[in-house]
C-alpha cells in the first residue's frame, strides 16, 4: 500500500490540491494519505517554512502530491521547494507538454546549471557560475534516454557553441544516446525555442540543462492552452514528487476559481510513477471528456468552478469503474 504525502503549500494549492487528492483517493481507496504543511504561510505564522521533521515525512513517502509555494521577494526566505529538490535530490524536472496534435516530454535538469546556487555578488559587478558536471549530466542524460527509447526520439537543447559548460552536456548526452540506440540530435536552444511553437510535431522528448528547461517548458505552454493545463513530476532516485507547472496564483487564489487540471494531470502522473498506468490512463479520459463536454474553469473561456470542476471529473472516473 503506497504512503502518499499531500502538500498543499500556498495560493491556489489550497484548491486544486484538494481536488486532485479526492480524485486519487477514488481511484486508490488503498492509498494512505498524510499531509505536510510547508510554505510562506506557515512561515509568516511560525518562523520556519519547512522544518527538518518535514523533510524526514517527505522522505518517508513514497510519492509526493505538492500543489505550489510562494516565494516571497525576502532575502532572508529560502525558496521551499528549492530546499526539497535539493533534500531530496530530485534530479530530473519532467513536463508533458500534451493536447492537439502536441505530444513532446521536456526533461530539464533540476539541480545545477545556473541554478547552482554559485553566485556572489561585487560592487560593479555580481556573478553567477554555470556548473555543468558529468554526473549530473550523466543521470539526466540517462533518463530522457530511458523516455525517448519506449518513443520516438530525443534533440538536446543548448547552446555548445557559446557556452564550455553545453559542450560538456552535449558530449555526454550524445554518448549516452549512442550506448542506448536512441535517436539523437543536438538543437541550439534560441533557435529551439521558436521550432517548437512552429513545427511542435518535430520534437518528441528534448533534455536541457536547468535555466534552458524552465524557460522552454512556459513558452511550450503556448501550445497546449495555458499554464492552467501542465501538470510536472520531479524525480529522484528514491523520491518523486509530483506538481502543476504553475505557482500559487495569489491574483486568483480563494476565489474557486483556479484550473485544477494541472493537478489533476500531476495526481495522474503520480499513479504511473507508483505502476498503475491505468488508473493514470482513466484520469486523464475523464479529464478529456470533461474538457470536451465544455466544462471549463474561466482561465479556458468557461464558468465552471475549481470544485465544480473537480466533481465532474469525479462522476467520470466513477462511471468509469
Ligand atoms: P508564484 O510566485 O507562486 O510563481 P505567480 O504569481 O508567478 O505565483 P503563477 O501561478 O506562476 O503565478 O501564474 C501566473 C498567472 O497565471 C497567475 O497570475 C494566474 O492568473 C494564472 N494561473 C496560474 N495558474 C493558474 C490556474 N491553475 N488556473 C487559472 N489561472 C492560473
Ligand atoms: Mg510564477
Amino acid at each position: 500500500m503506497a504512503k502518499v504525502a499531500v502538500v498543499e503549500g500556498d495560493g491556489i494549492g489550497h484548491e486544486v490540491v484538494p481536488v486532485a487528492r479526492e480524485i486519487l483517493a477514488a481511484v486508490r481507496p488503498d492509498f494512505e494519505f498524510f499531509d505536510v504543511e510547508v510554505g510562506y504561510g506557515l512561515w509568516e505564522r511560525t518562523g520556519s517554512a519547512c522544518g527538518e521533521e518535514t523533510i524526514a515525512d517527505l522522505q518517508s513517502a513514497d510519492a509526493i502530491l505538492f500543489g505550489a509555494v510562494t516565494t516571497p521577494p525576502d532575502p532572508g526566505y529560502r525558496s521551499v521547494l528549492l530546499q526539497i529538490r535539493h533534500a531530496l535530490d530530485l534530479y530530473a524536472n519532467v513536463r508533458p507538454i500534451q493536447g492537439e496534435g502536441v505530444d513532446i516530454v521536456i526533461v530539464r535538469e533540476n539541480t545545477e546549471g545556473l541554478y547552482s546556487g554559485i553566485e556572489w555578488t561585487e560592487p560593479d559587478r555580481a556573478c553567477t557560475v554555470r556548473v555543468v558536471s558529468r554526473r549530473g549530466s550523466e543521470r539526466i542524460a540517462r533518463y530522457a534516454c530511458t523516455l525517448a527509447g519506449s518513443r520516438r526520439h530525443l534533440t538536446i537543447g543548448n547552446k555548445a557553441n557559446v557556452l564550455k559548460s553545453d559542450c560538456l552536456f552535449v558530449e555526454v548526452c550524445t554518448a549516452e544516446a549512442a550506448r542506448m540506440g536512441v535517436p539523437c540530435r543536438a538543437r541550439y536552444i534560441d533557435a529551439l525555442c521558436l521550432d517548437l511553437l512552429m513545427h511542435p510535431d518535430l520534437y518528441d522528448v528534448v533534455v536541457t540543462t536547468n535555466m534552458f528547461g524552465d524557460i522552454l517548458s512556459d513558452a511550450a505552454a503556448y501550445l497546449v492552452g495555458g499554464l492552467g493545463l501542465l501538470p510536472s513530476a520531479n524525480i529522484g532516485k528514491r523520491a518523486a514528487l509530483f506538481e502543476p507547472v504553475h505557482g500559487s496564483a495569489p491574483d486568483i487564489a480563494g476565489q474557486n476559481i483556479a484550473n485544477p487540471v494541472a493537478a489533476i494531470r500531476s495526481a495522474a502522473m503520480l499513479l504511473s510513477h507508483l505502476g498503475d498506468p491505468a488508473s493514470a490512463a482513466a484520469v486523464e479520459e475523464a479529464v478529456h471528456r470533461v474538457l470536451r463536454a465544455g466544462i471549463r474553469t474561466r482561465d479556458l473561456g468557461g464558468v465552471a468552478g475549481t470544485r465544480e470542476f473537480g466533481a465532474a471529473v469525479l462522476r467520470e472516473v466513477g462511471q468509469r469503474k
